[in-house]
């Protein structure tokens, strides 16, 4: 789960990380007032929406009265961003942050996240803040240092230094930038983070050391002892057809293509979308029913890839093994008498009870085209899609 980047800094003020003083506005009064209550001359106005790349986007702005937060709170209010990470859609403010305008002398990037190679936390930092850690990994890799955290002592503060001068902190200011990285590492780890980016951190005129942004993204499967994080949930931020199928417990994830797909398995669910892609279509999401489907939950994962306007046909992909073929039948002909169906459906069923369910698609009197392999049904829907 994502947050806001005011709300990630709320968190880590807790552990000691510092963070410059601001407060949340969801007006243009709520951002004046929230500039009143600061002691500094520059105020800064940023869009708080779940995606990064708000600056190059316009959603950061510089104010340097009060009229002037008034000014930039009136423009991004109710605004749509589109930054690289909103995709074409874009996404509306609807928060603002006001905050202190920092004197920044050099922008860093320290972030925390779990590495899959290792099963450990790495701490991974760069003197190349302020940009696309992606594109300093792309282009100037060296400029990256990271360094494995051992779970059973977590990070240690020659680790931290190490990692201060290997990205040319300041000698003055390492004991700060210590300081900050052990107190985000315990913030990760006691709120189970999977991400804990800040980019950038910075060094102020003033000598300081503290974080201008802040991601934190957090295991969504430990929500349930992390009350106070589940409180930032922010719905707006999410994808409405996903935030229904987390109401029936479905493994949804929405993508950019065309061809829906419904499947039983994880596995299959990647394949299917692997196979889609090879034969040169492009699937509009990833679904797993999962193994204990019931009639209503296909019923529900029909009408949620439906719902999807990009869509335009649909690949059912089922290996009956738990699930039976007979049950996602019967859903995909009830969801269809709910919302219709005028779009091209490939059915590809193979597994327990494979010809009941045939029969209930054939007995439907539904469009269907039935496919015999993984294979034949990719290569159907593509060409129908086209
Ligand atoms: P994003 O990553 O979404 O673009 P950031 O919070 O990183 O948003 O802000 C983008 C840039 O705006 C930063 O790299 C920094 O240069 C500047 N900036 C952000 N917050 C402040 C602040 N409080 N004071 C001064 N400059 C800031
Ligand atoms: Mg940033």
């Amino acid at each position: 789960m994502n947050i806001h980047e005011y709300q990630g800094k709320e968190v880590l003020r807790k552990y000691g990380v510092a963070v410059p003083e601001g407060k949340v506005a969801f007006t243009a009064d709520e951002a004046v007032k929230a500039a009143e209550a600061l002691t500094s001359s520059v105020y800064v106005v940023k869009a708080q929406i779940h995606a990064g790349g708000r600056g190059k986007a316009g959603g950061v702005k510089i104010a340097k009265s009060k009229d002037e937060v008034k000014a930039y709170a009136d423009e991004l209010l109710g605004k749509t961003l589109v930054t690289h990470q909103t995709g074409s859609a874009g996404q509306e403010i609807k928060r603002l942050l006001i905050e202190e305008g920092c004197d920044i002398k050099k922008e860093y990037y320290v972030g925390l996240v779990l590495d899959r190679a290792t099963s450990r936390i790495v701490l991974m930092a760069s003197e190349e803040g302020g940009t696309e850690i992606e594109e300093v990994a792309e282009k100037t890799p060296e400029k990256i240092v990271k360094t494995v955290i051992d779970p059973a002592v977590g990070l240690q503060s020659y680790q931290a230094r190490k990692i201060a001068f290997a990205i040319n902190i300041p000698k003055e200011l390492v004991g700060q930038a210590v300081k900050f990285m052990m107190g985000l590492y315990k913030a990760f780890i006691e709120k189970d983070c999977s991400i804990a980016e800040i980019n950038p951190l910075v060094v102020t005129g003033d000598g300081k050391v503290m974080a201008l942004d802040a991601k934190l993204n957090f295991d969504s499967n430990a929500l349930y002892r992390q009350k106070d994080i589940l409180e930032y949930r922010d719905l707006d931020e999410e994808d409405p057809k996903e935030i229904e199928a987390s109401k029936y417990d479905l493994s949804y994830i929405s993508l950019d293509g065309n061809i829906g797909c419904m499947v039983n398995g994880a596995g299959l669910a990647m394949s299917t979308m692997d196979i889609i892609k090879h034969y040169g279509g492009e699937p509009a999401n990833f679904l797993d029913v999962g193994g204990g489907a019931t009639a209503e939950k296909v019923t529900e994962a029909f009408k949620i890839i439906l719902s999807d306007q990009n869509v335009k046909g649909i690949f059912v992909n089922i290996f009956g093994g738990i699930m039976k073929c007979d049950i996602i039948a019967e859903g995909v002909v009830e969801a269809t008498k709910q919302v219709g169906l005028t779009l091209p459906l490939v059915v590809r069923l193979e597994g327990t009870n494979v010809d009941l369910g045939k029969k209930i698609l054939d007995d439907s009197g539904l469009n269907i085209t039935s496919a015999e392999s993984m294979a034949d049904g990719a290569q159907k829907i593509v060409s129908l899609v086209k």
